[in-house]
């Protein structure tokens, strides 16, 4: 599993007779997104490799999510053994 999202980037590479500055397609490139101390970094990433990354992000945000639920749940069975019965 892998931290992140990936994204396809769009951008004008400030070449002025390029045709992402004339009107026509920007260059996309496909990006691994992730933060390090609050600081949003990238890889780039090749056409061969996203798929697997992205599915690969897919399992840690599954198990995040697992994570979470199971962490929620120890929660509420604690403060529900201190309620008061009745
Ligand atoms: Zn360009």
């Amino acid at each position: 599993m892998l931290r992140g999202t990936v994204l396809t980037h769009r951008r004008r590479c400030g070449k002025p007779n390029c045709r992402c500055a004339i009107g026509g397609e920007l260059h996309s490139s496909v990006v691994l997104s992730y933060s390090v101390h609050n600081k949003t970094k990238f890889v780039m990433l090749r056409a061969d490799e996203a798929p697997q990354v992205r599915a690969a992000t897919r399992r840690f945000r599954a198990a995040k999510a697992k994570l979470e639920a199971a962490a929620d749940k120890g929660l509420e069975q604690l403060i529900a053994s201190r309620a008061p019965r009745g």
